[in-house]
């Protein structure tokens, strides 16, 4: 899941000065700047539950019941 970067409100880049203990006043360029949370995207990745964990938990589930069915295909060939 993405959300919205909460250092430049999902513009994707800061005011100037922004990374800079001076007042904007003092630079030469009054550009904005890219933020270097999001990289630019104004999205950042949540970091707790990703769409990744969903996936691997579903995939673990599924190689059970692939492994279950081997077993109960192994007793239907190869009777004990
Ligand atoms: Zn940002």
């Amino acid at each position: 899941m993405y959300q919205k970067c909460p250092v430049c409100d999902g513009r994707g880049n800061v005011s100037a000065g922004f990374y800079h203990a001076y007042p904007v006043n003092m630079l030469t360029s009054t550009c904005p700047e890219t933020c270097r949370t999001c990289g630019g995207s104004g999205v950042i990745l949540e970091p707790e539950v990703g769409t990744g964990d969903i996936v691997t938990k579903k995939v673990e589930e599924l190689r059970k019941d692939v492994d279950q069915l081997r077993k109960e295909i192994d007793q239907h060939i190869k009777p004990a």
